[in-house]
């Protein structure tokens, strides 16, 4: 990590992948912290969004979904790919909020990898990183 504001903002436009503007990085350094959480629900794109939406119920628990959840969470280095992004109801969103599949409540997860092969995916590859003990 660099020092400097300038240098923060120049890496800002060569990782145009981040969907940050580059004011909230210099808010950030002059707070003495680092960025690691998203902030604009814009930050997925339109389109991509409306593919999840178009999924379906919410693969947690069935309820109507209403938001998009980031199967590995995006403050965990997940990203806005459509393979990482499933619909979700809010309570669900709200209660998974940060945490791995691998942390969350496990009801929950067993169903959405019954009924999502992205969920399962993601979730075997936790696994195989990480073999429960
Ligand atoms: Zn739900």
């Amino acid at each position: 990590m660099s020092n400097s504001p300038w240098e923060q903002l120049a890496a800002v436009s060569l990782s145009a992948k981040t969907g940050r503007r580059p004011d909230e990085y210099l808010q950030a350094w002059r707070e003495g912290r680092r960025l690691d959480r998203p902030v604009w629900r814009s930050e997925i794109p339109a389109a991509v969004r409306r593919a999840v939406e178009a999924e379906g119920p919410c693969v947690y628990c069935g309820a109507e979904a209403s938001v998009v959840d980031h199967i590995k969470p995006w403050a965990r280095g997940g990203t806005h790919d459509l393979s990482n992004l499933v619909p979700s109801c809010a309570s669900c969103n709200f209660s998974k909020s940060d945490r791995l599949l691998t942390e969350w409540d496990a009801a929950r997860v067993q169903r959405a990898i019954g009924v999502s092969v992205k969920v399962a995916a993601v979730y075997a590859g936790l696994v195989e990183a990480a073999p429960p003990q």
